[in-house]
C-alpha cells in the first residue's frame, strides 16, 4: 500500500465524517449485535459498515480501520519508566525477525514489518523473515511479492519470504522461519503486531549475556474494533493442566530486587518468542508434531527448563499485539489444543501427565485422539538429558499443583435418569443442579479417595478456586465451596462412593439424590435421607470402584 493511497483513503474517511456531522442525522447500525460496533463506527455510513462487517468477519479484526490508518503511528510508551534511563550497548548481536501468517490483512502485516524496520537499530536488524502458511488470500500473492519487490528495492535484502506449498499450523511456520533465518538471534512474532520504542535492545542485550534464556517481550493489546493501546502490567506466563495459557503473578525475589527493569523468571511462554539462534536449534526449536495451534509454546516451556536453558519476561520489551474477537481459522480451538496437549503429556510430564487427561476429561485407555508420533521427541529429551517434570513443578511451578488422589472423573449420571449430568449451575452462584448432558467443563467431576467431590473444570492452580461438594446438614440444597475454605471452615465435604453405589455424606450421613419437581417435571439435585439411588462416574482410575 503506497503513502499517496492511503493519504487519500485517510481525507475520504474525514469527508465522510464532516458531512454526516453537518447533516447531524444519526446512522442506523446495521449490525447491532456485532462485537465490531459496540464502541466504534458510529459515523459510518450503510455501506461502510457493511464492508466493515464482511472484512470482520474474514479477519477477525478491523481490517476497515487498519486500512484506514497509517502504516506507522506513535503508540503510548508502555515501558516502566526506569527502562528509559537504560543505556545499551551499539555492539549487539544481529536479529532476525520472523513474522508468520495465515490470511492476515496486507496493511497489517505491513504496519508490523513499518514498525521492526523504524524502530530497530538498522545496523541490528539483519532481515525480516515472512512465512506465509499457504494462504488463501489472493492479495497475500502476487500482490504482496510485488510489495516485497518494491521494499527490497530501498531496503536490499530486508524481506524474505518463505511459503508454505501446504497448511501446516502456526508451529511449523514458525520453525520454517527460524530454518531460514541467519542472525545471531531470532525473534518470532504474529504478523499482528506493532513493535513499540527501543524494543529489541533489552532482548539482544539479555541474550549477548546469556544465550540460553529464552525471551518474552511484554504484550500490550491492541483492540480489536478501534486499534486503541491497553497496557499490560507485566507478568509471568504460565498455563493450567489443560495447557491453555495464562498470566501468573511475578514471583516474589523479582519485588524484593527492587528494579522494575529486571527480566521475570517465567515458568513458560506465550507463544511470541526471542532466542540465540542456534541455543533454540540445540534445544530442540519447537515440536513439529504439533497441529494448527496450541500447546507448542507450553511444550517450549517445559523443554526448556527442564533441559536447561531459562525463560524470561522482559519489562522494557514492549511488543503491542492485536487480539483478535474470533479466528476466523479454527472456530473451536480446543479441538488442536487438546491432541497438541497430549504430545506434551506424554513426551515431558511423566507421572503428572494424568492431570492432562484430567483436566480434558479423557480416558486413560482409548483415549480415541490420535497425537501422532513423539519418538523424536522422546528422544530429544534423552539427548538433552532433561530433569524431570517433579522437578520442574517444584522448583519452576510451585502454582500448578498436582492432585494425586482422584480415582474417578467425568460426568456424574443417577441411574433414574442417564440423561441428565450433575453441573455447577448457573456462576455466579454455588447450587449445582442437574441439567442435560453436555460434557463440557462446567459438568467435569473427580471423586478422591480421601472423599472430596470436585464439580466444575479442574483447576488445581495454587490459590485457584476449584469448588468441592458439600452439605451443611440443613435445607435440601447441596452447595459448592472452594475447596481449601471449605478445608479451612470443617464444612462436611467428605463423601463415600463407589461406581454404582449411593453417594453419602461422612459426616451428615445424606445422600446426594434427584427429585422430580411436580409441576415442571424436571430433575432436581438435593440432599436428603437415602433412598437407595446410585450414581455412575464416566471414567474410572486404575481398579477404583
Ligand atoms: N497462523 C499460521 N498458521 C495457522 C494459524 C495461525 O501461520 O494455521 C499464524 C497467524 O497468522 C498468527 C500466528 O500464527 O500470525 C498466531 O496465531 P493467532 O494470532 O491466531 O494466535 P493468538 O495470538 O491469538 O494466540
Ligand atoms: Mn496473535
Amino acid at each position: 500500500m503506497s503513502k499517496r493511497k492511503l493519504v487519500d483513503d485517510i481525507k475520504l474517511l474525514e469527508n465522510s465524517k464532516n458531512e454526516v456531522h453537518e447533516a447531524k442525522k444519526p446512522k442506523k447500525k446495521q449490525f447491532p449485535d456485532s462485537p465490531l460496533f459496540s464502541r466504534w463506527g458510529e459515523d459510518l455510513t450503510n455501506d461502510q459498515q457493511i464492508a466493515a462487517q464482511e472484512l470482520f468477519i474474514k479477519y477477525g479484526y478491523n481490517v476497515y480501520l487498519s486500512d484506514h490508518l497509517p502504516l506507522e503511528r506513535s503508540l503510548k510508551d508502555t515501558r516502566p519508566p526506569r527502562c528509559l534511563e537504560k543505556k545499551y550497548p551499539h555492539d549487539l548481536p544481529t536479529l532476525s525477525v520472523i513474522l508468520i501468517f495465515f490470511n492476515e490483512a496486507t496493511s497489517i502485516i505491513f504496519r508490523a514489518i513499518t514498525t521492526i524496520v523504524n524502530r530497530t537499530p538498522s545496523h541490528l536488524l539483519k532481515e525480516i523473515v515472512l512465512v506465509d502458511d499457504f494462504s488463501s488470500n489472493e492479495e497475500l500473492k502476487g500482490p504482496l511479492d510485488e510489495h516485497i519487490k518494491n521494499y527490497n528495492a530501498k531496503h536490499p535484502g530486508l524481506l524474505k519470504i518463505v511459503r508454505h506449498q501446504k497448511r501446516k499450523g502456526l508451529t511449523e511456520a514458525r520453525i520454517s522461519g527460524w530454518k531460514a533465518s541467519s542472525a545471531d538471534v531470532v525473534v518470532i512474532l504474529d504478523a499482528h503486531i506493532e513493535v513499540n520504542l527501543e524494543w529489541a535492545e533489552p532482548i539482544l542485550s539479555r541474550i549477548k549475556e546469556d544465550r540460553t534464556v529464552i525471551i518474552s517481550p511484554v504484550f500490550d493489546n491492541i483492540r480489536f474494533d478501534d486499534f486503541q493501546l491497553v497496557q499490560y502490567t507485566a507478568a509471568a506466563d504460565g498455563f493450567d493442566w489443560a495447557l491453555w495459557c495464562l498470566y501468573e503473578s511475578v514471583p516474589e525475589d523479582w519485588y524484593a530486587l527492587k528494579d522494575e527493569t529486571a527480566p521475570i523468571r517465567s515458568p513458560s511462554i506465550m507463544g511470541i518468542l526471542a532466542a540465540n539462534r542456534e541455543f533454540f536449534g540445540e534445544i530442540g526449536v519447537l515440536d513439529a508434531g504439533m497441529h494448527i495451534y496450541g500447546g507448542e509454546n507450553v511444550e517450549l516451556g517445559i523443554r526448556v527448563w527442564q533441559c536447561g536453558g531459562k525463560i524470561e519476561v522482559l519489562p522494557c520489551s514492549r511488543v503491542a499485539h492485536l487480539e483478535r474477537a474470533h479466528k476466523p481459522y479454527l472456530p473451536d480451538l480446543s479441538v488442536s489444543m487438546k491432541r497438541n496437549a497430549l504430545r506434551v503429556a506424554e513426551v515431558w510430564m511423566d507421572e503428572y501427565k494424568n492431570m492432562v487427561y484430567y483436566a480434558w476429561n479423557i480416558p486413560f485407555e482409548n483415549p480415541e485422539i490420535d497425537y501422532g508420533d513423539v519418538s523424536s521427541r522422546k528422544e530429544l529429551r534423552k539427548k538433552l538429558n532433561c530433569k524431570s517434570f517433579d522437578w520442574y513443578i517444584k522448583t519452576v511451578y510451585p502454582n500448578l499443583v498436582p492432585q494425586t488422589a482422584i480415582v474417578a472423573y467425568g460426568t456424574m449420571k443417577n441411574t433414574l435418569n442417564k440423561d441428565i449430568c450433575i453441573d455447577q449451575g448457573p456462576i455466579p452462584g454455588n447450587t449445582p443442579i442437574m441439567y442435560n448432558c453436555h460434557g463440557y467443563s462446567p459438568q467435569h467431576t473427580f471423586y478422591h479417595s480421601t472423599g472430596e467431590l470436585y464439580v466444575g473444570g479442574l483447576q488445581s492452580r495454587r490459590n485457584a478456586g476449584d469448588r468441592c461438594l458439600t452439605d451443611s446438614g440443613k435445607g435440601e440444597l447441596p452447595i459448592l465451596e472452594r475447596c481449601d475454605e471449605a478445608t479451612a471452615k470443617e464444612l462436611n465435604m467428605h463423601w463415600d462412593f463407589k461406581q454404582g453405589t449411593a453417594v453419602i455424606n461422612r459426616k451428615t450421613k445424606r445422600c446426594l439424590e434427584i427429585v422430580k419437581d411436580q409441576v415442571s417435571l424436571n430433575y432436581r439435585l438435593v440432599m436428603q435421607n437415602c433412598t437407595g439411588q446410585d450414581w455412575h462416574i464416566q471414567h474410572t482410575v486404575k481398579n477404583w470402584g
